[in-house]
């Protein structure tokens, strides 16, 4: 989710009528660039003057997703070109409802460069009643003439207080110290933030939390166990290994007294890392990243699993 201030000014500019015909709206993923463009979107159709007002046809329409004059293209698959030549039909009919029609590109820097191309005449001459957002992770991604042409729009992350807020108000389960965690990991990024939540996440922090306890404690036997005997799909162990590593160096930092450092879940790793060699972790985190350039080089799963145990337990043996 985004910082407000920029959503806040555009609204003003709706207000004022003073509103471009084209946006590049450009942040990270999962920053809430859609939803952005959406909101902006129903202050530019509403047709009260405090903009958007809420209440009137138009915001309500656009609030459940069900505005005929919203057209949102290319967010689970990037548009391809005859979609994006019906978006330029579209445009030169007449809205359907409001005074304006509203296209909202997504992953535009995806787009194809014909693609591109076509929508640069859109972009160049648009009709009155049409105003275009694109949204793109990368500006550098998209034709400098079609660069030239938008407003640029650049969304932030949340501070680290609206990220709090917002993740206590929809997780009231968790608890100051968990969302101080994941504020921590996220920085300001909403997206981010819910991604960390997820099981699956928690799951993969567990398994790679287990695997720097077994080595820091020298319990080879289920090191060997937790790495070699299920047998890992590539992608899998991928993953492990890079939550090992972020954890690695979150307990390097605890170890080095940076204060903001994030505390292992496991209790018993966090007792042992109190007292473990600040090389040993380095050491670590360096033999998963080995070990991730072995698996990305298209080694055996095994065989790399196999020889990472055995790096591991040296690694902690410094
Ligand atoms: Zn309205």
């Amino acid at each position: 989710m985004y910082n407000s201030d920029e959503l806040r000014l555009f609204f003003e500019k709706a207000r004022l009528g003073v509103c471009s015909h084209a946006y590049i709206i450009d942040g990270a993923d999962g920053v809430g660039k859609r939803e952005f463009a959406l909101e902006a979107a129903r202050a530019m159709l509403c047709s009260e003057k405090n903009k958007p007002c809420g209440y009137c046809k138009n915001c309500l329409m656009a609030s459940s997703g069900n505005h005929p004059d919203i057209f949102v293209v290319g967010h689970e698959k990037t548009a391809t070109i005859d979609e994006v030549r019906k978006l330029i039909v579209r445009a030169s009919l007449k809205p359907n409802q409001a005074e304006k029609q509203v296209f909202i590109i997504c992953n535009a820097n995806k787009l194809r460069e014909d693609s591109q191309n076509a929508l640069l005449k859109l972009f160049e001459e648009p009709p009155a009643t049409v105003a275009i957002f694109l949204l793109t992770e990368s500006r550098s991604s998209l034709l400098p003439t079609v660069l030239s042409r938008g407003q640029r729009i650049h969304l932030d992350g949340l501070t680290d207080n609206e990220l709090a807020d917002k993740l206590a108000e929809k997780y009231p389960s968790l608890n100051g110290s968990d969302i101080k965690t994941v504020v921590h990991v996220a920085g300001g990024n909403y997206g981010i933030a819910e991604k960390y939540l997820s099981k699956e996440n928690s799951n993969l922090r567990e398994k790679a939390e287990n695997l720097l306890l077994f080595a820091l404690s020298k319990k080879n036997y289920e090191l060997a166990s937790a790495l070699v005997l299920p047998k890992h799909k590539r992608d899998q162990l991928r993953a492990i290994l890079v939550e090992l590593i972020t954890v690695a160096n979150e307990c390097e930092k605890a170890r080095y007294g940076v204060r903001e450092a994030l505390a292992p879940k496991n209790k018993e790793l966090a007792e042992i890392v109190k007292n473990a060699s600040k090389r040993a972790l380095s050491r670590i985190g360096e033999a998963a990243t080995a070990c991730i350039a072995a698996l990305d080089g298209n080694q055996n799963v095994t065989a790399t699993a196999t020889k990472f145990a055995t790096d591991l337990i040296k690694a902690a043996a410094r």
